[in-house]
């Protein structure tokens, strides 16, 4: 049986806005009339206006000079850079601890793909997981996101439209479209709704007769080629049926482990730089295998007491996980770059890349569904390697126990 893919969108509900109330610069905290963006002296534009500014007119991109001409009494803060990127990151490790693999699609939404984890989460309905993954991170990061679900990335995402609780919609912040009801759920969207249905290609749809996901239906795919061109025709017949072949991608997932110090004090000494190397790789190298991982390539890196940064790397022919190996290496480096340039350092690092599952770390195991082939995907390992993660949540007994339970 193939794994079905269980796709969740989780989205922060207006984002910068929750963000600077939380900063609560000028008394933005309070204000109910908040617009984020810019001062009022300033030529910004509006990136977030609270729901209550959206009665007077004000939008997103409009000039904050025209938003205020329109809601007078508004208080206006700059955008909260780091508190959003902050924030960011405390919502994206909440929802790391609950889904084996999560992109972050932008700096408030996250798609997450939990196919693969019905043992783990002993079968319960996505719902409920999405439930409290969102009740996780308000008590957590004090953040409210809603979350969309459904078995394709482009269902996630016009399910998390439906599912956030703006006044008077009577949404709880979830919404899970059920496996094959997909296409009825599409068929209550107007194409313009669609993402990436542009004003351009609204237009054209428009001159064909087509306004709504219904009134493509009819038509097959060859038609809608003929009247559109191979690739629009081809792409809009599988969107109105919910159809979208984009997998979630652990985007950001590490394409090197790297541990550095940045040391108190210069170090002018061989002795103690090499000190510090040892326990540089002794972390690296842990985590390498806490990851499920072999390395190829080990790189170690120096900045001078001036700034100026060296590295070296080797290559190995296979893959290594062991520390002797891994510091024997990066030892031979590190002296190399001091046999060029034999100044105090101020920092010290070791990256390991090149990176490929290790055959032995033997996790995928652990879930329950198989693929139908023997070809190790990318979201395979990167199941695999979350599971260790889980682990920690949920202990050893709730993974294991879509396949060894007879065993204990
Ligand atoms: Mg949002």
């Amino acid at each position: 049986m193939v794994a079905r893919p269980r796709i969740l969108l989780a989205d922060a509900d207006a984002f910068y806005v929750a963000v600077a109330r939380m900063v609560d610069p000028e008394g933005a905290g309070r204000a109910k009339l908040l617009i984020v963006g810019g001062t009022r002296e300033s030529r910004g534009v509006v990136c977030s206006a609270s729901y209550e500014t959206r009665k007077f007119g004000v939008r997103s991109a409009m000039p904050i000079s025209r938003a205020l001409r329109l809601c007078p009494d508004a208080v206006c803060v700059p955008v909260p850079r780091g508190a959003c990127s902050r924030t960011h990151r405390e919502i994206r490790a909440v929802l790391d601890r609950f889904a084996p693999v999560v992109e972050s699609a932008s700096i408030d939404e996250w798609y997450m793909d939990l196919g693969g984890t019905e043992a783990l989460y002993h079968n319960e309905p996505l719902a409920e997981t999405a439930r409290r993954m969102r009740e996780a991170v308000l008590q957590e990061t004090g953040l409210s996101v809603s979350i969309g679900g459904g078995t394709t990335k482009l269902v996630a995402k016009l399910a998390v439209e439906r599912a956030k609780p703006k006044p008077g919609s009577g949404a709880t912040g979830v919404h899970i479209v059920e496996t094959g009801k997909e296409a009825e759920f599409l068929a209550t969207f107007s194409l313009a709704e669609l993402p990436l249905v542009g004003p351009k290609f609204q237009e054209r749809l428009a001159k064909l007769g087509m306004k709504t996901v219904r009134d493509v239906l009819p038509y097959d795919a060859a038609t809608l080629s003929r009247w559109l061109g191979e690739r629009e025709g081809e792409w809009l017949f599988e969107r109105v049926r919910g159809i979208d072949r984009s997998e979630v991608e652990s985007r950001g997932e590490a394409k090197s482990i790297s541990r550095d110090e940045t040391f108190a004090e210069d170090i002018a000494t061989d002795d103690e730089l090499h000190h510090e190397l040892l326990a540089l790789v002794t972390r690296a190298a842990s985590d390498l295998r806490a990851d499920g991982l072999t390395a190829r390539t080990i790189t170690v890196r120096i900045r001078d007491f001036d700034f100026r940064t060296r590295s070296a790397s080797r290559t190995l022919p296979r893959g290594v996980i062991a520390d002797r190996v891994i510091h024997g290496v990066a030892k031979g480096l590190l002296a190399k770059l001091r046999a060029s340039r034999r100044v105090p350092a101020r920092l010290l690092g070791v990256a390991l890349s090149s990176l490929a599952a290790d055959p032995d770390a033997d996790q995928l195991a652990l879930f329950e569904t198989t693929q139908s082939t023997e070809e190790e995907t990318a979201r395979d390992r990167a199941l695999a390697r979350a599971v260790d993660k889980l682990r920690d949540k949920f202990g050893r007994e709730g993974i294991a126990l879509g396949r060894t339970r007879n065993e204990d």
